[in-house]
């Protein structure tokens, strides 16, 4: 006898779900955590629409070669390797994968269970795509021994569909964001992610916040002596001796052409100009290898305080007046006042 929910009951809690989603959307303070809401929300409707124990949704990192939960029932942020698990089965054949009896599953992972002490009895996990059809996540959920009876496969994924879609189109829409504000020949963040991100570091700023504004020097000559992709070398030369100067609380972005910008958290402007100063001297002694070329360059810079009564335009014009002084001053230089 089929013990799932009614047609009508499901419509229910679909209703109740979205007027939550709304509600929430319209009361957060902070809009970026608003795609996050979607995960936790529709993994939750997946959930009570098979009568599940848990449920998750898994982001897969092409790139990285990893998945990552964007929610999960009862866990932390889970990251495993993409050829692991049945979700790693699921995603790699593109298709349900269900089981009943977990443990003697050749891909069934049971570390999760080895450290919480939950008996896993069942598992279904089926595979999400983009809009071009390509696998980009996977709905999973889990049932635990002495709870309901297993999954079955066609009905429920057919329960689990409206829920996984949803993830789906908000990890595609995630996915469109995080590529647009990155650029692609440095894979720095780019201008817009920069704006982005400061409104949001700005509003939970509790220390304070400085900003370097730096340019390569005569760049242009670079591009007519060796050629524009040189340039282009020398601009991921830069941009990783950049990344490699600062601290991990601190961010890079490609500001455009050859200008960067840096946030520091926490520093006050003496420690952003040391900082600046220990830029300058590695990209001066360093060396970019492009073909059988080795080329040198150096770069100048203007560092600023952020100050909370000025909009971030304003914040950004006094670091880049300092970086004009110091070009004007000869280049190759730090200004800091
Ligand atoms: P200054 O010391 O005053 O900064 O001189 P500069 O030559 O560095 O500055 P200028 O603004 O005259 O030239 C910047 C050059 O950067 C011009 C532009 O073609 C080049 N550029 C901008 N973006 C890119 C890029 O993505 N790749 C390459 N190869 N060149 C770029
Ligand atoms: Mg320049
Ligand atoms: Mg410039």
């Amino acid at each position: 006898m089929d013990k799932k929910i009614s047609a009508e009951q499901m419509l229910n809690d679909i209703f109740t779900i979205v007027q939550r989603l709304y509600n929430e959307m319209r009361s957060t303070e902070n809009r970026s955590s608003n795609h996050l809401k979607v995960f936790e929300i529709f993994a939750e409707l997946g959930r009570t629409l098979v009568e599940a124990d848990r449920a998750s949704f898994w982001r897969w990192d092409k790139r990285a070669h990893l998945l990552i939960t964007t929610a999960a029932t009862g866990t932390e942020q889970i990251v495993i390797s993409d050829t692991t698990g049945l979700v790693g089965q699921s995603l790699a054949e593109n298709r349900a994968v269900v089981t009943n009896d977990p443990y003697n599953h050749p891909n069934f992972n049971s570390d999760v269970d080895k450290k919480t002490g939950y008996v896993t009895k069942s598992i279904l996990v089926m595979p999400v795509s983009n809009c071009h059809g390509e696998v980009i996540g996977a709905f999973q959920v889990i049932n635990k021994l002495g709870g309901n009876e297993g999954f079955d496969e066609t009905e429920d994924t057919k329960r689990l569909s409206i829920a996984a879609f949803i993830c789906g189109m908000a990890l595609e829409s995630d996915i469109f964001l995080a590529d647009s504000q990155r650029d692609k020949l440095t894979e720095l963040k780019n201008r817009f992610g920069f704006h982005s991100d400061f409104k949001i570091r700005y509003r939970r700023k509790k220390v304070s916040m400085s900003i370097i504004i730096c340019d390569i020097d005569f760049f242009k000559k670079v591009n007519d002596t060796y050629g524009h992709n040189a340039g282009d070398a020398v601009l991921r030369h830069v941009a990783g001796i950049l990344e490699s100067k600062v601290r991990t609380s601190d961010s890079v972005y490609r500001w455009g052409g050859e200008e960067f910008i840096i946030v520091l958290e926490g520093a006050t402007l003496t420690d952003t100009a040391s900082t600046a100063e220990r830029i300058r001297l590695a990209v001066m002694n360093s060396v970019c290898s492009f073909e059988d070329i080795d080329i040198r360059v150096t770069m100048s810079f203007g560092c600023a305080e952020i100050d909370s009564k000025l909009s971030v335009e304003d914040n950004v014009k006094i670091a880049d007046a300092r970086l004009y002084r110091a070009k004007e001053s000869g280049r190759n230089l730090v200004v800091s006042d």
